[in-house]
């Protein structure tokens, strides 16, 4: 599980997370919503340390890190217990799709060739790619390469998965591809947070969303409670526009 307490994040006098306190607990799907600039991204980015958050705690299963007194090694096992999916897919041009999510095992967890190869080889079979093994990212669709990003980070067998607008690049054709390779990694028991603007899917595949707004988690609740009945006005106002 995954537990952020009162984390702060300030770019130059810019305050842009004011004290967020997030749970995810093990195997929850778990969605965030908000209009752009509310901070979705830097929030994700702050639990993997892409960003370095200002002041708060981080906590995975069960081990908590003080970020103003973090040590370059707990930054490290925050970096591997999370496993990231971009929006723009972020895959190495010069690797093909089999070497683009070995990479991750033979460097990050320094597994053997062979064992890394064989685990890829099932994890891209898991999202719909044993035939485009040797096939570079310039050579297939958006929905492929997004699928390989998504193949990268579920090889690492992180503790937690981290999903930022993972769609939101697609042509709408592509979109519903990636969707179900995403839905299929949630009933496997997955740990996950996903910042998305798909309002539908977040309802179907949420066991709980998060409302952010301005830097702060404005309501949270299951996709029920926050589709059907939020109890803030601002919740709503967004909930029914985006509809
Ligand atoms: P969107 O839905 O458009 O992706 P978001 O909710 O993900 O928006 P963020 O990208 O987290 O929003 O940005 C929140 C605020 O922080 C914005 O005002 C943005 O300009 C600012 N910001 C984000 N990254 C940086 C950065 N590296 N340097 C300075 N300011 C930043
Ligand atoms: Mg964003």
């Amino acid at each position: 599980m995954i537990r952020l307490e009162n984390i702060h994040k300030y770019f130059d006098q810019q305050h842009v997370l004011k004290g967020i306190n997030l749970s995810v607990n093990k195997g929850e799907v778990v969605s965030i919503l908000g209009p752009s600039g509310s901070g979705k991204s830097t929030l994700l980015r702050c639990i993997n340390f892409l960003e370095h958050p200002t002041s708060g705690i981080v906590e995975i299963n069960g081990k908590r890190i003080d970020i103003e007194s973090a040590s370059k090694a707990d930054i490290l096992s925050l970096r591997t217990s999370t496993g990231m999916v971009f929006q723009q897919y972020n895959l190495f041009k010069n690797l093909t799709v089999l070497q683009n999510v070995m990479i991750g095992l033979t460097s990050v967890k320094q597994m053997n060739p062979v064992d890394a190869k064989n685990v890829s080889i099932d994890i891209l079979e898991k999202v719909g790619l044993k035939e485009r093994l040797s096939h570079y990212p310039v050579q297939l669709s958006g929905g492929q390469q997004q699928r390989v990003g998504i193949a990268r980070a579920l090889a690492l067998n992180p503790e937690v998965l981290l999903f930022d607008e993972p769609t939101s690049s697609l042509d709408p054709e592509l979109v519903d591809e990636v969707l179900t390779v995403i839905k299929n990694v949630a009933n496997e028991g997955n740990t996950m947070l996903i910042v998305t603007h798909e309002l539908n899917f977040a309802r179907e595949i949420s066991d709980r969303i998060v409302f952010m707004e301005n830097g702060i988690i404005v309501e949270e609740g299951t996709a029920e409670q926050i589709f059907n009945n939020p109890s803030v006005e601002r919740t709503k106002q967004f909930i029914s526009k985006a509809i």
